[in-house]
């Protein structure tokens, strides 16, 4: 614990001492070290005792926030009973093995309303399929159609979405393809869990560019970490998920060493 800055470390002293703390932490490349299949990713045994001891702290979240799909993120992250699931890069949400997703802008529900106009004529154009309508979008389903007509669907639905200049996330099922037309952002992910969790205080880690719009949303009482090289934001930088694990782990000893 010795390498952490005098500055970084009375930075998480006052963090320690916030009524509720929130830990938000990216996973790929600031908990776990990049490796060739996404598959095989998993947080290096420092951070992931260091989230767990987290954990035990009272009136302290831990959320994992990723570009990962949720089911992903669960999967690669291992993620221990308690700790709050963004995926998606913040359109997908899984907070006490409940899956929900944010709530639609003005422009969203637009994307949807053009999305159900496109993705009902390529319906009407490939008689077997069907359209759902999901909250953030549609699912075209493709079951009763054989594997060359549902790919032929298939196609025709995403060059509809394409030409209809919908922006949507598209995700391939078994026998169902659907699309959501959320335009998240990691920022809007923090806002929700600090609403969700009444944090008092968020620290917030991550390496990629698109933590950048996370470590936007803080504010004077809370702590932003960048990991790796880069611009960045944030207030503070370490180089590794060593180094990251080496931050929470002192702020756990901090935060329990308040009573909590
Ligand atoms: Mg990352």
């Amino acid at each position: 614990m010795t390498g952490l800055s005098a500055e970084l470390n009375a930075a998480l002293g006052r963090l320690a001492d916030a009524e509720h703390l929130l830990v938000a932490l990216d996973f790929d490349g600031t908990l776990a070290p990049f490796v060739d299949n996404p598959d095989d990713s998993r947080a290096i045994p420092e951070a992931a005792e260091a989230v767990a001891r987290l954990l035990d702290v009272s009136h302290t979240t831990v959320a994992f926030v990723s570009g990962r799909a949720v089911d992903s993120l669960q999967r690669a992250s291992q993620a221990p009973d308690g700790i709050l699931l963004v995926g998606s890069h913040g359109a997908e949400y899984r907070f006490d093995g409940v899956d929900t997703h944010p709530p639609l802008g003005d422009a969203d529900l637009a994307r949807v309303a053009t999305l159900s106009v496109a993705l009902e004529e390529v319906s009407a154009a490939h008689p077997g399929t069907w359209i759902e309508a999901k909250p953030a979008g549609f699912a075209l389903h493709t079951r009763h159609l054989d594997g060359h007509a549902e790919n032929a669907a298939n196609d025709a639905a995403r060059a509809a979405a394409e030409a209809a200049g919908v922006p949507a996330k598209v995700r391939d099922g078994k026998n169902v393809i659907e699309f959501s037309v959320l335009s998240v952002t990691k920022g809007d992910a923090i806002r929700h869990l600090r609403d969700y969790t009444g944090a008092t205080a968020v620290l917030y880690a991550g390496d990629d560019v698109t933590d950048e719009d996370a470590f936007a949303v803080l504010g004077d009482g809370d702590l932003s970490l960048k990991c790796g090289e880069g611009d960045s934001v944030a207030r503070y930088r370490v180089a590794t998920p060593a180094d990251v694990a080496d931050v929470l782990a002192r702020l756990a000893e901090l935060r329990a060493a308040t009573g909590r």
